[in-house]
């Protein structure tokens, strides 16, 4: 066996946002399931569980806790605020990385304040975080937008923060890199055993490889996604993911060139052969949501979003 085995956002989406944070969250009233928490190294304070819809993660710095997304809901973060009082006996959430602003990672941000932790987030969602800072009552988050990347050493923490170059599963994504056990966290930009996906309004296939470019870049031993088992072997997941999305695009250009209608494309993917791990339905999905918003260079534009 491997061995890694909402106050809502919503509120605050004054900006142009994915649509899944615009979207009417779902009801909290209790946690989705019980959580089963993971530590994955006997000697480092790190754990990971899935909490909601997705997977959480945090680490200890000695004095303080690292944590990598909130939840899918205010009834689940309180549950991953319980395992992490729990996990590291009552250390203070010190700092959040979001890897991206889709509810299902992050509808529990809310539950984590009022505080003064530092929230990171990718540069192009800092205004959004900044007005939801801004509606704190009591202690706020400092908010700090990753353009590139930063490097946060603290107590016991060598952690790499980077930002996706550009548009990739959604327009600000984000990664954390910890160099002491070489695993990287990545949200969805490789989700193991799970079909990227790419329906997001902002998804775009070239970004999204170049986001690929810089995970590789570190070569992480372990990974860790929102979606998807965790893994301590993260290249052929990386590699996976990579041959999906170049294949997809190739296939999207061609079509474009050929200025193929919608129907045609479909018609056409499914005798492609893409990856190993989408079903059909699901690459009809994401590939219709890509061409519509593409260019012949295979660039895409962000769909405007209906307005309030
Ligand atoms: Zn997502």
């Amino acid at each position: 066996m491997n061995r890694f085995a909402s106050f809502l956002l919503t509120a605050a989406l004054a900006a142009p946002a994915p649509a899944a944070l615009a979207a009417p969250p779902a009801p909290d009233t209790k946690p989705s399931a019980a959580p089963t928490v993971v530590q994955p190294f006997k000697d480092a304070g790190l754990w990971y569980g899935v909490f909601g819809g997705s997977i959480c993660s945090w680490l200890d710095s000695g004095d303080g806790v690292f944590l990598i997304d909130t939840a899918s809901s205010a009834a689940d973060a309180k549950s991953l605020k319980a395992e992490i009082a729990r996990t590291t006996k009552n250390k203070p959430v010190k700092w959040i990385a979001m890897t991206h602003l889709h509810a299902d990672s992050n509808d529990g941000l809310a539950a984590f304040f009022p505080s003064d932790a530092t929230v990171f987030v990718n540069a192009r969602g800092a205004a959004i975080l900044a007005d939801f800072a801004a509606r704190v009552k009591g202690p706020a988050p400092n908010v700090i937008g990753v353009g590139d990347k930063v490097l946060l050493g603290a107590g016991k923490l060598r952690l790499e923060i980077g930002a996706a170059p550009a548009a990739a599963h959604t327009d600000s994504d984000l990664f954390v890199f910890d160099s002491v056990t070489r695993t990287v966290f990545v949200g969805d930009l490789v989700t193991p055993d799970r079909c990227p996906m790419l329906s997001d309004p902002a998804s775009d296939l070239k970004g999204w490889i170049l986001a690929l470019d810089r995970l590789d870049a570190l070569k992480p031993a372990g990974l860790v996604a929102t979606r998807g088992n965790p893994t301590s072997n993260a290249a052929p997941e990386l590699a996976r993911t990579r041959l999906y999305l170049t294949n997809m695009l190739q296939f999207l250009i061609d079509q474009k060139k050929k200025n193929a209608p919608e129907a045609r494309v479909t018609g056409e993917l499914s005798i492609e052969k893409l990856g190993d791990y989408c079903p059909r339905e699901l690459s009809a999905i994401n590939a219709l949501s890509v061409y519509r918003r593409m260019l012949p260079d295979g660039s895409t534009v962000p769909r405007a979003l209906p307005k309030k």
